[in-house]
């Protein structure tokens, strides 16, 4: 089927999300929960956009908004603008230390408003990135606490939690870099725990923490990995070559 994005014929499948179909076609929205490898959250509604349908307009969050017949969008319309502005200002207040919602700000023309008090110190936006990434990448170690301005993610009770493995999928999918995460060439610290850290038997490459790698082997059934990826896709090679020759 076709919808048209800012006047334009996109080709789609019904059911699809509008953020993946606009994108798709070049149009930019910006987003900050949204990950590819994690399903579509619609926390931060950044990537609000206008949809008409049936001559009523509407604005909905893009990222969980699937389509379910013919439309007109506009990622950038009048409304649209007003809206990502207001939405970037609570941001704004939510986390000031963040680099990437100021950049965000100013991209996008959001003022400062007054009246909104700011978190100290803070650079989480409180998307749930981090909690969705652990609960279905890893443990599920952290999870969101406290309420209103005292909202926070963390693992129970703000102690070092027992089950993380230290895998560091939480402050990878971070959008703001609000997860603290030290990596020397022996230990990485995330969450106040400090982990080891194993390297490639082959290239001395840090492969992970051997909760990590424990916890990986388990779930899929394998032995626990001693090379990284591409040593690993090598030593492959390097078999298979053996068995069937050049
Ligand atoms: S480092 Fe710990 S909290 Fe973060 S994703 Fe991995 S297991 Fe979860």
């Amino acid at each position: 089927m076709m919808i048209k994005i800012n006047g334009h014929e996109c080709a789609c499948e019904k059911g699809e999300f509008l953020l993946q179909v606009a994108r798709r076609n070049g149009f930019e929205i910006p987003t900050l929960c949204h990950h590819e490898a994690i399903e579509g959250q619609g926390c931060c509604r950044l990537c609000i956009v206008e949809v008409v349908e049936r001559g009523r307009g509407k604005i909905v969050v893009s990222c969980v908004y699937p389509i379910a017949g013919e439309c007109e969008v506009y990622t950038d319309s009048e409304k649209v603008q007003r809206q990502r502005r207001m939405i970037l200002e609570l941001l704004r207040a939510r986390a000031p230390e963040s680099p990437e919602i100021t950049a965000l700000c100013e991209k996008y023309g959001a003022p400062r408003i007054e009246r909104f008090v700011e978190i100290k110190e803070s650079k989480c936006v409180l998307c749930g990135l981090c909690v969705k990434a652990c609960s279905e990448l890893s443990v599920g170690a952290i999870s969101t606490a406290e309420r209103g301005i005292d909202k926070e993610v963390m693992p129970p009770y703000r102690e070092p939690s027992e089950v993380c493995v230290g895998c560091g999928s939480c402050a990878s999918v971070c959008p703001t870099n609000a997860i603290e995460i030290v990596e020397t060439n022996e230990h990485r610290t995330i969450w106040g725990k400090t982990f080891d850290l194993i390297h490639c038997s082959r290239c001395g490459r840090v492969i992970g923490t051997p909760e990590e790698l424990a916890y990986a082997a388990e779930k899929s059934g394998e032995e626990i990995a001693t090379l990284c990826p591409d040593c690993r896709k090598h030593e492959l090679a390097k078999a298979m070559s053996l068995v069937y020759g050049d």
